[in-house]
C-alpha cells in the first residue's frame, strides 16, 4: 500500500535545502520517493496537504515517562521562590514504587500518545524512579514495550536506602541492578551532578554499562559546572544532556568529539533557571539536539514545539536550527540514521503542520499546529 502526499507548500527534509511545491510517497513503513509535486509518481492512495508544511516527525531523545504521582505542589512552591535541587526526584520514587505495573503502563501510554499527537514519532524513555533492582527492571520492561530507545538510569539519584552508603549504591547499580536491567535497555545514563553522582562514580557506572553492551549518555552540567560533559566525550557517549553550565574546555571537548549536546529548555523554563547557550555551541561546531526532558519534577512538557519556541527566543537558535535540532539532532543523539529526515528509505515518520512553514513552530508559540502525523507509514493523527 503506497500513499502520495502532495501539494506540500514546504518540506523540510534535513538532507538539503527545504523543498517547495513538494510531494512524498510512502510505501509500507518507509519513504519511497521525495521530490517536486509535478514530478511525483502514482500511488495507491493520495493525500492533498493543501499547501501546508511538512517536517520529519520529532525525535525526542530525552524523556522520563515511567513514573507515578505528580509534583504540582513542588512546582508551585518553586514558582513562589524556592530553588530546585536533585532531591525532589525521591518524591516521584516513592510514588512510582507504590504503583502497580498497570498504573505505570497506563501513565506511560498516556504520555507517548500525548507526544505523538504533537508530532513526536521517536521518543527515548529512561528508568530512574524505581532505584531498586526490581523497580528499575520493571520500568525498563514496561518502557521497552513502547519504544526501542530505553535507557537504564538506576543512577538518577542515590536510593534512599543507601543515603549513608553511596558507594554501596554504586556497587548495586554496576552489579545486580545492571544485570537485571541490561536485557531491556539500549542505553546507560547517569545524573552527574552535585547531590547525585560525582565524576568517579559516573565513570564507574557508564563503564560498567558499556561492558554490558549499553551505550553511554550523560545528564551533564545541568545545575553547576562539573565533569559530566568531558566524561561523556571521553567515554564516547552518544549525548551529553543539559549542557547548561559549560566552560570553554567543555565546548572544545564537544566540538572535537562525537558527542551530541542535547539541550532541554523545558527544564530551565520550569525551574526558572538560566538557559543553555545554544548559539555558543553551534558557533563552535557542536551538534545540538533539542528534547523535552519530560518528567514530573523539572520539565513536565511533552511538547517539542514548545522547546523549539523557547530555544529560538531564549537560546540564540534560528528557527531552522531549532527544527533541525528537534528532528535530525535528536536522531544523532540516538545514533539513528532512519529517523529525523525525509529521504528515500527512511522511516515514514512525518509531521504535517497546520502552517505554511516550519518557522511557525517558533513564530506561533503555544498554538497547536499538528495537522497530521504518520508513524511508520500509518496515519495516527
Ligand atoms: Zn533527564
Amino acid at each position: 500500500m503506497s500513499t502520495l502526499i502532495t501539494n506540500l507548500g514546504s518540506l523540510v527534509t534535513n538532507t538539503g535545502t527545504p523543498l517547495t511545491d513538494a510531494a512524498v510517497v510512502i510505501d509500507g513503513d518507509r519513504i519511497a520517493w521525495v521530490g517536486a509535486a509535478a514530478a511525483a509518481p502514482e500511488a495507491d492512495d493520495r493525500f492533498d496537504a493543501g499547501g501546508r508544511a511538512m517536517i520529519p516527525g520529532f525525535v525526542d531523545s530525552h524523556a522520563h515517562l515511567v513514573f507515578a504521582g505528580d509534583r504540582t505542589a513542588e512546582f508551585n512552591a518553586r514558582m513562589s521562590g524556592q530553588s530546585y535541587t536533585a532531591g525532589g526526584i525521591r518524591t516521584t520514587v516513592a510514588a512510582t514504587r507504590a504503583a502497580t505495573d498497570a498504573e505505570l503502563e497506563a501513565n506511560l501510554t498516556r504520555f507517548v500518545g500525548e507526544a505523538l499527537r504533537q508530532g513526536t514519532t521517536t521518543i527515548e524513555c529512561k528508568s530512574g524512579y524505581g532505584l531498586t533492582t526490581a523497580d528499575e527492571a520493571r520500568a525498563l520492561r514496561i518502557a521497552a514495550q513502547h519504544t526501542p530507545e530505553t535507557t537504564y538510569l538506576g543512577a538518577h539519584v542515590v536510593a534512599p536506602e543507601f543515603k549513608d552508603d553511596p558507594a554501596g549504591y554504586v556497587e548495586l547499580v554496576t552489579g545486580g541492578m545492571l544485570d537485571a536491567c541490561a536485557p531491556y535497555a539500549r542505553w546507560v545514563d547517569v545524573f552527574c551532578e552535585q547531590g547525585a553522582f560525582d565524576g568517579d562514580q559516573a565513570r564507574a557506572i557508564l563503564t560498567a554499562g558499556a561492558k554490558r553492551g549499553l551505550i553511554p549518555r550523560v545528564h551533564a552540567n545541568q545545575l553547576h559546572h562539573g565533569p559530566g560533559v568531558q566524561l561523556a566525550v571521553e567515554l564516547g557517549a552518544a549525548s551529553a544532556d543539559h549542557c547548561t553550565h559549560l566552560t570553554d574546555a567543555d565546548v572544545d571537548a564537544l566540538a572535537n568529539g562525537d558527542t551530541v549536546a542535547t539541550l532541554l529548555p523545558g527544564a530551565e523554563f520550569s525551574t526558572r533557571a538560566k538557559y543553555p547557550d545554544a548559539r555558543r555551541l553551534l558557533d563552535a561546531g557542536v551538534t545540538v539536539a533539542l528534547s523535552t526532558d519530560c518528567n514530573p519534577g523539572s520539565s513536565f512538557t511533552s511538547s517539542m514545539a514548545f522547546c523549539i519556541a523557547v530555544a529560538v527566543r531564549e537560546m540564540g537558535m534560528t528557527p531552522d536550527e531549532a527544527v533541525y535540532a528537534a528532528t535530525a539532532g535528536g536522531a544523532r543523539a540516538l545514533r539513528r540514521t532512519d529517523v529525523g529526515l525525509v529521504g528515500e528509505g527512511a522511516r515514514a515518520d512525518l509531521l504535517l503542520l497546520d502552517a505554511p512553514s516550519a518557522v511557525h513552530l517558533a513564530y506561533r508559540p503555544g498554538v497547536p499546529l499538528t495537522a497530521a502525523v504518520w508513524h511508520g507509514g500509518v496515519r495516527k493523527v
